[in-house]
Formats: structure tokens, sequence, C-alpha cells
């Protein structure tokens, strides 16, 4: 590689370096100025990217109809300097089945949310997307969405590198027994009854809620959409992975608040 020629005034970026195309899902949208909006989308090569939308919001634009959440879409995009624009859109699946399904919608929204907040701009993820983009489908053709979404939260953390230990003692490393072991979000696993003491924030998790989560792991999600759930096992299993996601998520955050801190700290240069 030579060393690139500095010129006196920028040279306009050729047409092929600015403008490029990606497949994107919709998870929020912010109206902005008058008739512009802010998106986030999630996309298969680029990861979460913070695009504009310029007026999207007169009832005469064509973009619009494209971008409602949840929307598959495919996307023309310009660089810019701090947002990309939307040029050009295409609807690919509006999965219309959730926008009258309040429960699959609900559920679409909790996915969106977690990819939002557990995710980094521009950080490639494909494994995520394809767990988007197959979620959303299950949801828009009514597969029990409480599945689908447990099936979305376990893969999930597995494809960013926080799977939780479903088989051994995370103080003691034993394998776990068939009893009640108790589940620590800040371990990320199950702490079996003599470890327990170690984590006074670890809750009991009953066998039945453990054997879900082990044939969701080994099984799948065709497995566990089979089972009864009753309101006690769901409450028990949304307390386990939500707890863990939220332990997550504040760490999380408090990690990109510390790079802010050092980014807008350091001397620019
Ligand atoms: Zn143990």
């Amino acid at each position: 590689m030579t060393a690139p020629v500095v010129a006196p005034v920028p040279a306009p970026i050729p047409l092929n370096e600015r403008l490029y195309r990606t497949e994107a899902v919709v998870l929020s949208r912010l109206d902005y100025g008058e008739a512009d909006r802010i998106l986030t989308v999630f996309t298969p090569q680029r990861g979460k990217l913070r695009l504009i939308a310029k007026g999207v919001r007169k009832p005469t634009s064509r973009l619009g109809p494209h971008l409602e959440y949840f929307t598959r879409c495919g996307l023309m995009l310009a660089r810019g300097r701090d947002l990309d624009t939307v040029t050009g859109a295409e609807t690919l699946d509006p999965h219309l089945g959730l926008r009258s399904d309040l429960d699959a919608f609900g559920h679409a929204s909790h996915v969106a949310e977690l990819l939002l907040r557990l995710t980094e701009d521009r950080q490639e993820n494909g494994r995520a997307y394809e767990l988007l983009v197959g979620s959303l489908r299950l949801f828009a053709d009514g597969v029990d969405p409480f599945a689908v979404t447990r099936h979305f939260e376990l893969n999930l953390l597995a494809a960013l590198g926080y799977k939780p230990e479903l088989y051994r003692c995370a103080g003691c490393e034993e394998p776990l027994a068939a009893v009640v072991n108790a589940f620590s979000p800040r371990l990320g696993g199950f702490l079996c009854p003599l470890c327990r003491t170690t984590d006074a924030s670890a809750f009991p998790l009953s066998v039945t809620a453990q054997k879900y989560l082990r044939t969701l792991d080994r099984q799948g999600l065709a497995a566990v959409a089979r089972l009864p759930v009753g309101d006690g096992l769901k409450t028990e299993l949304e307390g386990a992975l939500g707890g863990y996601l939220r332990h997550l998520t504040e760490r999380e955050l408090h990690s990109l608040r510390v790079w802010h801190a050092l980014k807008d700290g350091a001397p620019a240069g």
C-alpha cells in the first residue's frame, strides 16, 4: 500500500464510495425536524446503524412505507459525517402478522430493545441478524411469542459471547444435580446448594425451569414450543434470563460510558 496523496481541498467522494446498499431491520425511530426521522436499524454486515431518513414523514414520501417498525428492508445509503442518509428503500418482508397481534408486537419490541442496548454501532454480528430476522418471521407467523423470545434471548447471549452456563455449578464447577439450584445473574450461571451462599443475589430456580433452559439449548425452539408452560414457570424463566440480561446491559452501558469518557477526554488529533 502506498501512502495516500493529500489534496489541498478535499475531493468529492466518488459515487461508488459514498453510496452503499444493505439489508436492514428497523429497530427504532425518532421524529426529527419538520419531516425527517432518525432510525436505528440492524444490518447483517454492519451491525447496528443510525440513519437519517429525510422528508419521510411527508405523506408523499416514497421511503416512508418501507421504514416501519420491524420491516425487513433493502436500503440504499449515502455516507454522511455523523449519520448515513437513506436514499432508497424497498420492503423485503413487512412482517404484517406482527402488526395485528399486540402480544407479538410487544415481544418484538423487547427483542429490538435487547439489540439496541447490548450491541454497539457498526459491530458486525451476522448471527444476531439471522436470529432477529428469524424471530420476527416466527412472531409474524403466530408462533408462541414466549418461546420465540426465550430462544432469541438465549441465542443472542451466545452470539455476544455471554452464553449462560447451564450444566455446571459456577462456583465449584461440579455437574448440576436435578435439584433446585440458584441462578446468579452476576456469574451468568447456576450455583449448587453447597455454593449457593457465595452470591446473595442468586435466586432459586425450579428443576422444571432448569430443564426448559437446557432443552432450549440442546434441542432448540421446536422442542420447547411444544412444552406446556404455566404462569409460574414463565415468571421463573423471564426472571432468570431477564435478570442476566439486565445485569449485562448495566455493565455494558457502564463500559460504554467509560469508553466515551476516555474518548472525549483524549487530546484531539
Ligand atoms: Zn457448587
